[in-house]
């Protein structure tokens, strides 16, 4: 991989034809060694949220050792780039073959499920092992979310008892409960809420858990999405697990995705038309801007320029909104934004668009012919950073349309720890 200063340089010495991922590694070492040393339990990497190499490879570094994986590709990666390491397979939702080869290939033990027909296949599949440990994934309700996870997965309070001991029953090793609160989760206190439906499912199974899985959906920071500071989220987990009944050496995990690697990337995109307020792009919905174009987010950008007096990144006051358009000829291929840029911007130009290393490089596909990305390393700070890597908040101009969109995600201005509850 090269390695250029700034996207500037890259841009002055390449004008890159094709969308780049620039990626800053040292972003997922900050964010990994803060998960490390402040979470009090085990850190597993949620490979999903970007399964690159050199993701991996920079979480072993960071002395990361477990992965959340969810089918036999992913368990493949991880048993290349980070041999040794612990591997949960927390799909509800395996093949029967997938759970074999994880098991005899691969030494995975643990896996989760949320139905008696699952944990049936599990057993079955591994030859009726007894050292498994076995982790009952619950439905919970979880607000703050700026992406909902429980619609599909997820045993319900009312049959979770009687899973939870089915799997104490099955396995002479670790029993345990998981969930999800959402991806993105905005309110420290959803872990705290999932904890306490967790703990009234074991009470009502009676059973003690040996492993209370608090699954992913820490934040990151997009405009209009600022959230409260991790500390905030580690600190309503330990008041959950406090209130929780479980026996003196349950463990506690935890299965961040995003968290560990949203900043870490971003993505060059070359401006091939301007149409009014359209930029129509190199890349879009098909490649690393899916969350751009299906879920809406108005990911923070940069503009540069190489030639002419105005060349080098562009700052002008008075920003203006503009939607993108991809390179497909699907006319879902559109990003709403609003992504603000000088009113300058034109043909020729690239944009930097900002905290796209999570379900970002990951999404990409090849559809229409296009999606192809080169990778470089750049050693400039990302845009924003939940880790005191760069200013903490975007500075984001907002129409007030835009302000009353988002301001569900974002705290209540006023006293500090009174959150108004909504719906
Ligand atoms: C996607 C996923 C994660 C990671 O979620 P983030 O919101 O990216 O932290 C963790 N656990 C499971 C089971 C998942 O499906």
């Amino acid at each position: 991989m090269s390695t250029y200063h700034t996207p500037l340089d890259l841009v002055r010495e390449r004008s890159p034809e094709r969308p780049v991922a620039l990626v800053r590694p040292d972003a997922v070492s900050v964010a990994a060694r803060w998960f490390q040393s402040e979470f009090k339990g085990d850190v597993f990497y949620a490979v999903k949220a970007n399964p690159s190499p050199w993701v991996i490879r920079e979480l072993v570094d960071a002395g990361v050792r477990s992965f959340d994986v969810a089918s036999v590709a992913e368990i493949e990666l991880v048993a290349e780039h980070a041999p040794g390491s612990r591997m949960a397979f927390m799909h509800p939702v395996k093949s029967r073959r997938a759970i074999s080869a994880a098991y005899f290939d691969h030494g995975v033990r643990t896996f989760s499920f949320d139905t008696h027909e699952e944990l049936a296949k599990i057993i079955d599949s591994t030859g009726q092992a007894k050292d498994l440990n076995l982790i009952v994934r619950m439905g919970v309700q979880a607000e703050g979310a700026a992406y909902s996870l429980s619609g599909k997965f997820g045993v319900d309070l009312h049959n979770a008892p009687s899973l939870l001991l089915a799997a104490r029953r099955s396995t002479q090793d670790l029993m345990g409960v998981s969930f999800h609160v959402g991806s993105q989760c905005m309110r420290p206190t959803a872990y705290q809420a999932a904890m306490a439906q967790a703990s009234r499912a074991l009470v009502r199974a009676g059973v003690l858990a040996d492993v209370v899985d608090v699954g992913g959906g820490f934040p990151s920071i997009y405009p209009g999405m600022v959230p409260p500071d991790l500390s905030e989220y580690l600190a309503a987990i330990d008041r959950g697990f406090a209130e929780m009944m479980v026996h003196e050496t349950t463990q506690l995990w935890c299965e961040p995705g995003r968290a560990l690697c949203a900043e870490a990337s971003s993505l060059l995109v070359k401006v091939e038309l301007k149409k009014g307020d359209a930029l129509y792009l190199n890349d879009g919905s098909y490649g690393s801007l899916f969350d751009a174009a299906h879920m809406k987010w108005p990911f923070p950008v940069k503009l540069y320029r190489k030639n002419g007096p105005s060349g080098g990144e562009v700052v002008e006051e008075g920003l203006k909104p503009f939607r993108f358009y991809g390179p497909t000829c699907d006319s879902v291929d559109h990003m709403p934004g609003p992504f603000w840029l000088p009113e300058s911007v034109d043909e020729g130009d690239y944009i930097e668009i900002g905290m796209l290393g999570a379900y970002g490089v990951a999404m990409s596909t090849r559809f229409n012919g296009f999606g192809e990305t080169d990778t470089v390393e750049v050693q400039d700070a990302p845009m924003a950073s939940m880790y005191g890597l760069a200013k903490r908040s975007i500075p984001v101009v907002r129409t007030e349309a835009e302000e009353r969109k988002v301001v569900r995600f974002s705290r209540p201005k006023g006293a500090a720890g009174k959150r108004k509850r909504r719906r």
